[in-house]
């Protein structure tokens, strides 16, 4: 099914690419992050010396993998990018690890899913830049050492609880992605149209930042929408105002406050089946048809920053503005 709203990776974000910031200085938000980093990276680079480990953990389409790429461009160095679920066998990775030149970035998507086994040889190429490999079965195998060129690994994972600490440790930089602001997302937004060929106003612009879901990913797939909205509606060249904007989204069924279909179901199921809740996350992916780590990791992350649902001891609650945004008054004895 088509979800507008969706962070995760659909076929359709492909042309995405073209869109991507390229250096720290085109990369809008994150700042707290991004003003780490350059300090990192500047030391790093005047040393002459691999930037130490990075882990980026945030929800998905925030900038992982671009900041990924920025890292390596900024460092001046070669980018290679894997992920957890294609690194099936020892060998696959130490192919990877023996082609590095010095001081490479090497990303691994979704380090979450790597096998464990894979993991334990990344311990030593993370920390002493080793690799410790069985080579034969039986009684005629032995191990043998390989030494790595220094590297920096750059992983990305949607929660990093879901990491093993020993391998959560060996990163010396992590950094947690932030949800985008409003007025981070119209700057994106704007800056994207300008690339795309498309003119709008920067209330228009404005209106479909707020429609995000705070997801620069979500932010360049409605604006493509948008432009194809226009070129068949408006007149050639015409800037986009926020009223046909605000039209458009409208047809793609993101309500005003940014929540899509699943969204919706999510806070409704809540409401009308719970009483607000609380209700426990096994019942609701079970009623929603949904995985739990969907939930978690894809729905829930906006809707709890948003204030729209509480994570407590005993299950998810609606919270005040959850209630607003399906229009319901909460019932008697609501106190948050
Ligand atoms: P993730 O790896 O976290 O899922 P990506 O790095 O693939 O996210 O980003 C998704 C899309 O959003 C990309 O097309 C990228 O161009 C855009 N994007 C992400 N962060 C920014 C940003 N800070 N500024 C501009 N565009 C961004």
């Amino acid at each position: 099914i088509e979800r507008p709203l969706s962070a995760e990776f659909q076929a359709a974000d492909a042309p995405d690419h073209a869109l991507r910031p390229r250096t720290l200085a085109d990369f809008t938000g994150q700042e707290v992050s991004r003003a780490n980093l350059a300090v990192f990276i500047q030391a790093a680079r005047t040393r002459g010396e691999a930037l130490d480990h990075v882990l980026l953990h945030g929800p998905p389409g925030l900038g992982k993998t671009t900041l990924a790429q920025i890292i390596a461009t900024e460092l001046g160095v070669g980018f290679r990018a894997t992920s957890g679920p294609v690194i099936q066998r020892a060998g696959d990775l130490a192919a990877i690890l023996t082609n590095l030149q010095p001081n490479d970035v090497l990303f691994i998507d979704e380090i979450h899913r790597l096998q464990p086994a894979i993991e334990e040889i990344l311990y030593p190429a993370m920390e002493d830049f080793q690799l410790d490999l069985v080579i034969g079965e039986g009684p005629a195998a032995r191990s043998v050492r390989i030494d790595l060129p220094p590297f920096t690994l750059v992983a990305a994972t949607t929660r990093s609880g879901l990491l093993a600490k020993p391998l959560r440790d060996r990163f010396g930089i992590p950094i947690r992605m932030v949800f985008y602001t409003p007025l981070e997302l119209q700057h994106i937004v704007l800056r994207a149209a300008s690339k795309l060929g498309l003119a709008l106003t920067s209330d228009a612009a404005l209106e479909v930042a707020r429609r995000s879901r705070g997801t620069p990913r979500v932010a360049g797939r409605l604006l493509r929408r948008l432009r194809d909205f226009a070129a068949v509606m408006g007149g050639a060249g015409a800037e986009v105002t926020r009223a046909q904007a605000n039209s458009a989204l409208n047809r793609l069924e993101v309500d005003a406050n940014g929540l899509d279909a699943m969204d919706r179901r999510y806070l409704s199921r809540i409401a009308e089946h719970h009483q607000g809740g609380p209700v426990g996350i096994e019942t609701l992916a079970a009623a929603l048809s949904e995985g739990r780590g969907t939930l978690e990791d894809v729905v829930e992350p906006y809707l709890i920053q948003e204030g729209l649902v509480l994570r407590t001891p005993r299950g998810r609650m609606l919270g005040r503005q959850g209630w607003e945004a399906l229009g319901m008054v909460p019932p008697a004895g609501f106190a948050q």
